[in-house]
C-alpha cells in the first residue's frame, strides 16, 4: 500500500506523524530559509532513526529552499552545493529515504544550458549517502525543473551525470509537486504519464492543493477541498505515480488531508 505522509513543522514531527495517522513524516533539518548547516531534532540521529522505525514512520527530509545548485552566482552556488553535501550527509544519519531539493534556477539573461551544467557538476561532485530527489518548482522564467521542456533538459543532462557517478553512491530521483504543477501549466490529467516519460520515475508526491489558478506561477499550497485543483485529480495523480504522497498542505486541516488520502488512495 502507498505511503501518505505529512510534512511537519513542529520540533518533534513523530508526534504529529503518530497523531495524523501519517506513515510518512517530511521535515526540514534547521531553518529551511537560512545557510547554517543541519539540526537534528532531539540532537540524536540514531534515535530519531530508531525511533521512526519502532512507529514505522518513513522519513524524508526537505533541503533548505536557500539552495541553488543551478546558479551561475558563485555566491549562491558554491554554499549551495556545500549545505546540499550536509543535508545529505544529516538525512542519511537520521535514516530518510530522500533529500527533497528544488531545480533550482539561473537569472534573466543567463542560458539555462549553464544552470543544466551546474546541475551536473553538482551531481558528480556530490556524494549520496541516499536518493537525492528534485522537485518541479511553481514560477520563474528561468527554472530548471518548471516546465517540462525545461524539465527534460535537466532530466537528461543529470540522469547521464548520476549514471557515469554511480560510486558516489545514491540514486538521482523526482519529486512531483502538485500545485507547483499546476502553477507552473502542466496539466495534472496526464501529468504523470508525461513526467515518467521524461524522468522514467517518480518517487515521491507532494500532495497539495492550490489557492492559485492555472499557470499563474504562485507557489500559496491549499488544503486538499480548499483550492483550484479538483481533488480527486490530485487522487489520481497519487494513484498513478504509485509512489508515497507527502500532503505539504496548511495547519489545521493537514491530519484531514492526510487521513481523506489514506483512505481513498
Ligand atoms: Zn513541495
Amino acid at each position: 500500500m502507498v505511503r501518505v505522509g505529512g510534512h511537519f513543522h513542529s520540533d518533534n514531527p513523530l508526534d504529529d506523524a503518530v497523531a495524523s495517522g501519517a506513515r510518512a513524516a517530511q521535515f526540514f533539518l534547521g531553518d529551511p530559509q537560512g545557510w547554517k548547516g543541519p539540526v537534528i531534532p532531539g540532537g540524536d540521529p540514531a534515535a530519531l532513526r530508531e525511533a521512526y522505525a519502532k512507529a514505522d514512520v518513513d522519513v524524508y527530509i526537505h533541503a533548505p529552499y536557500v539552495i541553488n545548485v543551478a546558479s551561475t552566482n558563485n555566491r549562491i552556488r558554491i554554499p549551495s552545493r556545500k549545505l546540499l553535501d550536509q543535508q545529505l550527509r544529516a538525512a542519511a544519519e537520521v535514516g530518510a529515504r530522500g533529500l527533497i531539493v528544488h531545480g533550482g534556477h539561473v537569472t534573466g539573461g543567463v542560458d539555462p544550458a549553464e544552470g543544466v551544467a551546474n546541475w551536473v557538476k553538482a551531481i558528480e561532485r556530490s556524494e549520496r549517502p541516499l536518493p537525492l530527489l528534485i522537485e518541479n518548482t511553481a514560477g520563474g522564467n528561468h527554472a530548471m525543473a518548471r516546465k517540462l521542456d525545461a524539465l527534460a533538459r535537466l532530466w537528461d543532462a543529470v540522469a547521464s551525470a548520476a549514471d557515469a557517478a554511480g560510486t558516489n553512491g545514491g540514486e538521482v530521483g523526482f519529486c512531483l509537486d502538485t500545485c507547483h504543477a499546476n502553477s507552473a501549466g502542466i496539466d495534472l490529467a496526464d501529468a504523470v504519464d508525461k513526467i515518467k516519460a521524461i524522468t522514467g520515475r517518480i518517487d515521491l508526491v507532494h500532495c497539495n492543493n492550490s489557492r492559485d489558478e492555472f499557470g499563474s506561477g504562485a507557489d500559496r499550497h491549499a488544503n486538499l477541498d480548499a483550492g483550484t485543483i479538483d481533488k480527486n485529480t490530485l487522487l489520481d495523480v497519487v494513484r498513478a505515480s504509485g509512489a508515497p504522497a507527502i500532503c505539504e498542505t496548511p495547519e489545521p486541516g493537514l491530519a484531514d488531508d492526510i487521513a481523506w488520502l489514506q483512505a481513498n488512495v
